[in-house]
């Protein structure tokens, strides 16, 4: 009688990719309030977003309603008020709205299938991700579909798949409970993975060695034995240089390169030119700290490297994971307690959408699309034809097909591109080129500004299904309250508009969804429905006992010989170097109370109270010098576009640097950033832009 709610569901929370589970207190049909609660991840603990980041899903501003262009409407731009749609948009039935959306997708792929390609989403659940890669494969015929993994750790999971034969982390966070000596490279866990972050802290009150690896002066570092604060892309020569102190003083672990890698004479010869001395003017680190580094991570029982965007989110990204994986893999820190690899995932469920498929290479479980009898296997399942078994275009190569003309219609679910892309200038101008535009989403967001025909889904606390953490642990979803007015579940969206584009879907049910996928999916195996309606189960698990294994790879690695590759990385310079005209490096990023693009934070009202106004940081000692007063309006410039922006004074940042977070519309960081991509992760580099700062 003393409850405060109506009702109670168990879910996860929606952005990170810690994955805490939530407790959602709901009443008069609204979540009231959040507690965290036992998921193996969080073990009761909420961040800032997790605990007052929820009431968005109860804004004003959710769309409600089918929308459809009109055809008097203003030239396509970022131009639409959310509180007036009227002048863009009319609303419309679902009958019309999926009527009008599938004749339009039928008339261009009559034309040529490859003119329709399609962006999923990481904030969908991995039923949603899975069936999103098969309308595309299925009625498509071809592979043009991706989503924020592109943009993320995509290096990271082209250089694990090629080394360590796996594109997820070796070893849960939690793990770090059994390490002696943890590695945090190029991630902020304290702003982005603030849960996880409670395990690093606990780890070194309990005397564990913290080694912090980043260009800013992450809050981490306050925990941290050695700071290394290094040039930003300088990532490769600092990595080397400690490996090259590995080899030369023979710290290596001979017996586990012997029975479980290959390539290591390679490494080993191509590491002897990056002694700490060549590299320390490179990397802005001494040798002596270089080699006292590298000692106490050769040394360790066990040790684990975590890293974040500030590794992948470069043209040297895969290069720079490649590192990573050959340190871990010297000195045996892979596949057994306490040691391994483990890139901090950004998004709720970006390994789950990943896994599931949503990449232009990759079937699900990461099978490739060129392998025939893989696509076999799959055509069985789907009961179709064929379909193409060339890589597809990924998200800055679909933008750019679509600037070119070559793209002319896309169905885009969740994603914002219109915000999250490089120079998002480009990106925007490309999606007004589009003839078709077909949005899912729960508010009318940069993109959907764009849009032709726009379809009002469902947040995530109005959701069933599965979703899958930065551990590889698989969690369930429940719905705990309704989507508003005629808002669908995303799943129930693509379903139906697969069925009027012609193919053969009949699902009535998500868990039939999760059913197929276990079909063709290994990872999912004994994993069932039924077991995810009490566990949380990580992945593999080896029996229908086995909550799953959090470290992996203990007795080989799954590529054809079993056994993991060195690849070794030279130091190639980031894309655009500063210069007389734009002096300085930008670098963009999140902050603990505004996640991604901002549509969702931004519409909390908590968060938004706090963190409300676009801002950058910058040293303290370099504004002194321009005569900047903090708090002040500045204007950032690259090559790309211009923006104003309040700034704020942080020591953490070099003198030469600039931090912009890239969740503010109104000052959009990635009007700056440039879109040279990595070679092999195809992943922009959104961590160094030349930039010139001016005191307005
Ligand atoms: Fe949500 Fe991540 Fe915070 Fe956990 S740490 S409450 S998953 S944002």
């Amino acid at each position: 009688d003393s409850k405060d709610y109506d009702s109670e569901t168990e879910s996860v929370c929606p952005f990170c990719g810690v994955g805490c589970k939530v407790s959602l207190k709901v009443k008069d049909g609204k979540v009231k309030y959040v507690e965290g609660i036992n998921g193996p991840a969080n073990e009761g603990r909420l961040c800032v977003k997790g605990r007052f980041g929820f009431d968005y899903i109860h804004h004003p501003h959710r769309l409600t309603k089918p929308l459809i262009r009109r055809e008097d409407a203003p030239a396509k731009g970022l131009n639409v008020d959310p509180g007036n749609l009227g002048t863009h948009f009319r609303e419309a039935t679902w009958e019309e709205a999926m009527d009008l959306a599938a004749t339009k997708l039928k008339t261009l792929r009559d034309e040529d299938p490859r003119n329709v390609a399609g962006f999923g989403s990481a904030k969908c659940t991995n039923e949603e991700a899975y069936l999103f890669q098969k309308f595309i494969r299925q009625g498509f015929r071809h592979n043009n579909v991706d989503h924020c993994t592109r943009l993320c750790h995509a290096s990271s999971v082209a250089a694990l798949i090629e080394n360590v034969g796996s594109g997820a982390v070796t070893a849960t966070f939690n793990e770090v409970e059994n390490s002696d000596v943890v590695i945090i490279i190029g991630a902020n866990p304290i702003e982005n993975h603030p849960v996880a972050a409670t395990y690093f802290k606990q780890f070194t009150k309990r005397g564990g060695k913290l080694i912090v690896m980043d260009p800013r002066g992450v809050g981490m570092r306050k925990f941290a034995d050695e700071m290394l604060q290094f040039r930003p892309g300088a990532d490769v020569s600092m990595l080397n240089a400690i490996m090259n102190v590995i080899v030369e003083e023979e710290l290596y672990d001979s017996q586990y390169i012997h029975r479980w890698t290959e390539n290591w004479e390679a490494e080993k010869e191509h590491l002897r030119a990056f002694t700490p001395e060549a590299m320390a003017p490179i990397c802005g680190i001494e040798p002596a700290q270089l080699r006292r580094v590298a000692r106490t991570f050769a040394q360790a029982k066990a040790g684990l490297i975590f890293w974040g965007m500030g590794v992948s989110q470069h043209i040297h990204g895969t290069d720079n994971s490649r590192c990573l994986i050959s340190l871990a893999l010297m000195t045996g820190n892979v596949g057994k307690p306490g040691a391994g690899l483990h890139p901090l995932r950004g998004q709720n469920n970006v390994q789950g959408a990943s896994d599931a498929g949503l990449i232009p290479m990759f079937l699900p479980d990461y099978q490739s699309v060129m392998d025939d009898d893989i696509r076999a296997k799959f055509n069985n399942v789907w009961n179709s034809d064929d379909f193409s078994n060339e890589k597809g275009l990924t998200v800055t190569e679909i933008i750019d097909q679509a600037y070119a003309g070559n793209i002319k219609g896309m169905y885009i679910q969740g994603e914002n591109p219109a915000m999250s892309d490089p120079d998002v200038g480009h990106a925007r101008e490309a999606l007004a080129k589009l003839e078709l535009m077909i949005v899912q989403d729960i508010f009318l967001t940069e993109t959907a500004n764009y849009a032709d025909i726009i379809l009002p889904a469902s947040a995530l606390y109005e959701k069933n299904g599965t979703v899958s953490n930065t551990n590889r642990q698989v969690q369930r979803v429940r719905p705990a309250v309704t989507p508003p007015g005629e808002a669908r579940e995303d799943w129930k969206i693509t379903v139906e508009l697969a069925q009027r584009i012609g193919l053969n879907w009949d699902y009535t049910d998500v868990s039939e969804v999760f059913a197929e996928m276990k079909l063709t999916m290994a990872s999912l195996d004994n994993i069932t429905w039924d077991r995810l309606e009490t566990e949380t189960i990580t992945y593999p698990s080896l029996s229908e006992t086995d909550p799953g294994q959090a470290i992996v790879f203990g007795d080989g690695f799954p590529r054809a010989d079993g056994r993991a590759r060195f690849t070794p990385a030279s130091v190639i310079p980031p894309d655009e170097a500063p210069d007389e005209e734009y002096p300085m490096i930008a670098t963009t990023g999140r902050q603990l109370e505004h996640w991604h693009t901002g549509s969702m934070t931004r519409r909390a009202t908590v968060l938004d109270a706090v963190e409300p106004e676009a801002n950058c940081s910058m040293n303290p000692r370099q504004l002194k010098l321009m005569g900047i007063e903090p708090g002040e309006l500045i204007r950032l410039t690259t090559r790309r576009g211009s923006i104003e922006i309040m700034v704020r004074a942080d020591r953490a940042i070099a003198e030469d640097m600039v931090f912009i977070p890239f969740a503010y519309v109104e000052a959009a960081a990635n009007i700056l950033t440039n879109s040279a991509i990595d070679p092999y992760g195809k992943i922009p580099e959104f961590k160094f832009s030349a930039i010139r700062v001016e005191k307005i």
